[in-house]
């Protein structure tokens, strides 16, 4: 492959000499990198991405799902400044807050769906759960039902990479490492039709993934359990968009049980959906949603847990002091960041220009792939999508085992300029909210261009 992640040793630069040498990189396979060297990005701006090569990519991810508002926002980094000279940091412990973090946390609750006036802040999404699984553990115990302590997720799900992130996030093979999932964690079906939906209609299906919590709930007692997590549509699984019928059977469930809702908006939630929240999208209503990514854009780390009134109130009139809380809980300068980029997400109207207009090109222009002879499927709703590779569009056969062809096609996108990221054999994008149609037709056709290499590659 000519992609220059395939650097040779000679060209390494400076960087990615001291990159070998010292950085442990996360979610990569540290050993093959010191013989290819990282990819270097040194600039960015609007969707797109440049590396020290003079690449310019089209980053059709956000980074990690995150930069909704795109690169290059002078706005924020004057925000940035004016908060840095002002208060650089301070905590939120111990009966203190500051403007930020108080502006902020109204602002979000005035977005969030109207029974959520709560907002715990953290660095991230995985501390974001792991607040979660603290706070309703501590919920039940307070409502004396202390046996309700058991966390359903799904299998395929992503919540984080902390110990209780990764534990209730059901990759196999991140709980490979450490020996996960930690106890009172279980796993259910995902609703995952192109791979589990057999002969079963999208309808049915959904159904019968959904009743797989009613399942789990009876097999472990509804007095066990506290809390169901969930994504609204699985996002690292692979931009897994449940059949319609599914998330009114799992909150029919919820209802009978008086079982937890914990909607996962980390990568959703900011407008990705075309709503302020997937919670809104999906109607649901959810006890707790963690937050993060697109709450900055990403410009820098913070996340936070918004919490509905009915757990509010318990731990707050009940609860005593809450033994809970980071060093960067709330950080002022991310809070200030993070506040200008919804006011400019708002301001510039950029989610109802996704809902109305730039999503449903995105999703028209997408779909069209499903003809290429290698794409078994397309799926997505507002700005994510996926595509499913495949050798045998009627038997779903895949190109090559353990999902090779997924690699493939991703070092083939970067080389024609495109980041998308393989699941296995899902290709996924996620691009930022801000992207244009002729930003989507770009993207589209380079996606094209990709399938057909790699189709020509396994032929
Ligand atoms: N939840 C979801 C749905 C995510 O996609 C992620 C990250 O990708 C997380 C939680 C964890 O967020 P972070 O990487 O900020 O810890």
């Amino acid at each position: 492959m000519s992609d220059t992640l395939t650097n040779k040793a000679a060209s390494f630069n400076d960087i990615q000499t001291k990159d070998i040498k010292h950085h442990f990189s996360p979610f990569s396979n540290n050993k093959e990198l010191a013989e290819h060297g990282s990819r270097v990005i040194n600039k960015a701006h609007g969707v797109y991405i440049y590396d020290d090569n003079g690449n310019k990519l089209l980053d059709a991810m956000a980074g990690l799902w995150c930069v909704n508002i795109g690169y290059g926002r002078q706005e924020l980094v004057d925000v940035a400044t004016k908060q840095m000279k002002e208060l650089p940091y301070y905590n939120l412990f111990f009966k203190t807050t500051h403007a930020p973090a108080a502006k902020l946390a109204e602002k979000i609750a005035s977005l969030a769906p109207t029974h959520m006036n709560k907002v715990f802040f953290t660095g991230s999404g995985s501390e974001a759960n792991d607040t979660i699984f603290r706070m309703v553990r501590r919920f039940w115990d307070l409502k004396g039902q202390p046996t309700k302590k058991q966390f359903i997720s799904r299998k395929n799900a992503y919540h984080g990479s902390t110990v209780v992130g990764a534990s209730l996030g059901g990759m196999g093979y991140m709980h490979e490492q450490g020996d996960l999932p930690i106890e009172g964690i279980s796993h259910i079906d995902q609703p995952y039709y192109f791979k589990e939906g057999g002969d079963d209609t999208q309808e049915a299906f959904g159904i019968k993934a959904a009743q797989s919590l009613e399942t789990k709930i009876l097999e472990i007692g509804e007095n066990n359990i506290a809390a169901f997590i969930a994504e609204p549509f699985q996002g690292a699984g692979g931009v897994i968009v449940p059949p319609a019928s599914y998330w009114p059977e799992i909150k029919r469930i919820l209802a009978k049980y008086d079982i937890l809702l914990v909607v996962d908006e980390v990568i959703s939630g900011f407008g990705r959906t075309g709503e302020w929240f997937a919670s809104q999208y999906y109607d649901l209503k959810p006890d707790l949603m963690p937050i993060a990514k697109g709450l900055s854009s990403g410009y820098l780390p913070i996340g936070g847990v918004i919490v509905g009134d009915r757990v509010a109130h318990t731990l707050i009139e009940k609860g005593g002091d809450f033994n809970h809380g980071f060093t960067y809980s709330g950080h002022p300068v991310a809070a200030a960041v993070a506040l200008k980029n919804i006011e400019l997400l708002e301001s510039e109207g950029v989610i109802e220009r996704v809902k109305n207009d730039t999503s449903p090109y995105l999703q028209k222009r997408w779909q069209e792939l499903a003809a290429h002879p290698i794409v078994g499927e397309t799926r997505g709703l507002g700005m994510v999508a996926g595509l499913e590779l495949v050798k045998n569009k009627d038997t779903k056969e895949r190109i090559a085992p353990d999902a090779k062809a997924g690699g493939i096609c991703r070092d083939f996108s970067m080389a024609n300029g495109l980041i998308m990221r393989p699941c296995g054999d899902t290709m996924i994008i996620s691009p930022p909210l801000v992207i244009t149609k002729a930003e989507i037709d770009e993207l589209v056709e380079k996606a094209v261009k990709t399938l057909d290499e790699t189709a020509k590659y396994f032929n």
